[in-house]
Order: structure tokens, then sequence, then C-alpha cells
């Protein structure tokens, strides 16, 4: 679970700072996945995984990026294309062409690229869990048909703001014909009984320690 890949300018910044990898530490690890040799998948085909309708190869790994930031164009999408890596971005539908997100122009390219999934990520990023059924609903439903017939794609994935979640938006998220839905529970295993709160391991800079020798002891 990545959120911004950038050179933070603001030292003040203190989320941006915590949430941040800079672009040649992203570029460290995708150097490293490749050379452990891992399979990169999108979360839309976790359920095909975990049903076994793909063989899961042995190494295998899902890169998830949150909020749809415009750093992700700059820095991150480059780098995916250099070591053709599959990634996940969870745009927020409202936020698109806002300073600092993602531009329609930019999405289209990366949707063109074939390399990139776009799940969804509410409509302003809203905080999902014990909130009323409208609420949810809109949040969950609105604008994921808007969003696919702008773009011409299915919208299959699912990312919940602040990693909240209860049965409601479970509900939803399957009505809506989502196929999975990733929470913030750091683990890194996976089932068929959760593919509506997937697990993810937050990405963080990894400095002093061995990535090689942090893939193995997962
Ligand atoms: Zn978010």
């Amino acid at each position: 679970m990545y959120h911004y890949v950038e050179n933070v300018v603001d030292t003040n910044d203190s989320v941006r700072l915590k949430l941040n990898v800079t672009p040649s530490e992203f570029e460290a690890q995708l150097e490293t996945l490749k050379k452990e040799d891992y399979q990169s998948f999108w979360v839309k085909e976790i359920p095909n995984l975990t049903n076994q309708r793909i063989q899961l190869p042995e190494k295998s790994v899902v890169l998830t990026f949150d909020d749809g930031y415009r750093d992700f164009y700059e820095f991150a999408f480059p780098l995916l294309k250099k070591y053709q890596l599959k990634a996940t971005v969870f745009i927020i539908s409202d936020f698109i062409d806002r300073n600092d997100y993602l531009t329609s122009d930019q999405i289209k390219d990366m949707i063109d690229s074939a390399l990139i999934e776009i799940g969804f990520h509410t409509l302003n990023h809203a905080y999902l869990k014990n909130t009323g059924s409208e609420t949810a609903k809109k949040q969950i439903f609105e604008s994921k048909t808007n969003l696919e017939k702008k773009f011409n794609v299915q919208i299959l994935s699912f990312a919940y703001p602040y990693g909240a979640f209860d049965e409601q938006s479970i509900k939803l998220l399957k009505e809506a014909g989502y196929l999975a839905g990733v929470s913030t529970i750091s683990n890194t295993s996976q089932s068929n009984k959760n593919l509506f709160y997937l697990s993810r391991m937050r990405a963080t800079n990894y400095r002093g320690v061995d990535l090689a020798q942090a893939l193995d002891m997962l």
C-alpha cells in the first residue's frame, strides 16, 4: 500500500512525509521485486488467484496506490513502465483534475498502458463505517457508472478510505458489482473469505532493512 511517491518539498508536511516513498527508493524496490522474480497482479485479479482460476506464482505481489495523487503519474508510473510491473490506483472521483490529483488525460494514458488498473476510492474520501445507508450507497455507487463511461473501463476494485468498512459497506460493494475491496489490515495472506476486506502492508522506505531479506520473511 503506497500513497505518495515523490521528493517531498515541504518538510513541515508530516503526513506526506510519513506516507511518502521517494522515487529513488521506489525504484530500488521495483528493482528488487524484478530481481527476486516477483509476478505483479491487479487487485481485480486476486479473486481469480484465491479461487485458483489463475495459477498463483510462488512469488506474487499486488502494488496499490491510494488517493490518485498526481505524483503517481510523474514518478511511479514511468518506473512501473520501465520495470513492466502492474499496479492498481484507487481514484477519488470528485478529486480528478484537482490540484495535486491526477488529471483525466493522465488517467486515460495510464489505462492505455495496460499496466494500470483504476479502482474506486469513493466520491470524496468518505468514512464508510457506521454511516447511513443512503450516504454509503451514494459513495459506493455514484459516479462508478460515470467513471466507467468516461474512461471506457470496468471498475472492479474498491479501497475503503481510512480502511474503514463494516457489513453494510461490504454488502453495497457486492451489489455495485465490485470483485474485491482492500482494507488497511496489516497482513500478507489473502483468501476467498476476505475478498472484500483484503489486507495490505504499508510500503515504507525500508531504511536499514534489506528488502530482499524482508520479502523472504513474509
Ligand atoms: Zn485514501
